[in-house]
């Protein structure tokens, strides 16, 4: 069994639609992915329909943007109810809160002399909810950097950067709170990605597992092998569930799917906590 459970479509900052990653997580010999866009549900119908003449499994979800304490974070959620009016209302205010925060870096950038447009940028993100990596796009078609990464620096977009403009983030502890109410599960995403700022102190961490947090991603491509065996041992003082996955984003990334995958017997635990939905296959 080869389960990834962190995949970005065109819902978000990835390059694949819905249809597409379901087809490219098939072709790659994965069993199971999770769609896990940001701040967003809009990729389920596409990837639940493409699921048809494959033995693909997909696990719904969703990558949370959370602030606690200053830090940005990400939190997985999974198999929760889409519909439960609470999660729904936060979610939306999250995701809508993009698009302001993108005319905020759009204007920075401006000033900055970069001729980035909002037009560009809303032609890049379509109907997908918008972030960085597509303002980032605009600026390798500008030929202001080469590559999307090298966009996430002091200089432009990275938390610290001189275009930044920080968003309407979820607290963790409401994330993990929200998504169980609407019968999810929750897991902590690249907790110790240390490149792409700040990281949350383990303190925090061990509240968000008395809060009732299910796992922490420990396998990914943002974590050197110290800081996953780290993570490992605090995983295991904590009782939290250990995940591995790609975090793909197709070629917006350089990593491919199935690149880092979770033990089935996490995933087996991780979806028999669930309630609020089911993992679906194609009958
Ligand atoms: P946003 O949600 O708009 O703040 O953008 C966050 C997204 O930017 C994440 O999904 C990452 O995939 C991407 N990102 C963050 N840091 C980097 C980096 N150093 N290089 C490339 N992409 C990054
Ligand atoms: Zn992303
Ligand atoms: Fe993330
Ligand atoms: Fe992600």
């Amino acid at each position: 069994m080869r389960i990834d459970l962190h995949t970005h479509s065109t819902a978000s900052d990835g390059t694949d639609t819905p249809a597409e990653l379901v087809r490219n997580a098939a072709a790659a010999g994965l069993d199971v992915v999770a769609l896990t866009d940001h701040d967003t549900v809009g990729g389920y119908a596409q990837a639940t329909a493409a699921l048809a003449g494959t033995d693909l499994t997909l696990v719904t979800g969703a990558e949370l943007s959370c602030r606690t304490g200053g830090t940005s974070m990400h939190m997985l959620a999974y198999l929760f109810d889409p519909a439960e009016p609470q999660l729904y209302a936060a979610r939306e205010l999250v995701r809508d809160g993009r698009v302001p925060r993108a005319h905020g870096m759009i204007d920075k950038l401006q000033a900055l002399g970069v001729p980035v447009t909002w037009e560009m940028v809303a032609r890049i993100a379509g109907d997908g909810s918008v972030g960085r990596p597509h303002i980032a796009t605009a600026m390798v078609e500008l030929g202001v950097v080469p590559t999307v990464s090298d966009a996430f620096t002091e200089e432009w977009l990275a938390n610290d950067g001189r275009a930044y403009v920080g968003k309407q983030e979820f607290d963790p502890f409401d994330a993990v709170r929200l998504v169980k109410a609407a019968g999810g599960v929750t897991v902590f995403a690249h907790p110790g990605a240390h490149k792409r700022g700040e990281t949350v102190p383990d303190e925090v961490i061990a509240g968000l597992a008395a809060a009732g947090l299910d796992g922490l991603e420990i396998d990914h491509v943002d974590h050197d092998e110290p800081t996953r065996t780290r993570l490992r041992g605090l995983a295991r003082e904590l009782g939290l569930l250990p995940t591995g996955s790609s975090d793909y984003h197709g070629t917006r990334k350089s990593v491919p799917l199935g690149e880092c995958v979770t033990d089935p017997e996490v995933y087996a635990q991780l979806a028999a906590r669930a309630t609020g939905a089911q993992p679906i296959s194609a009958v």
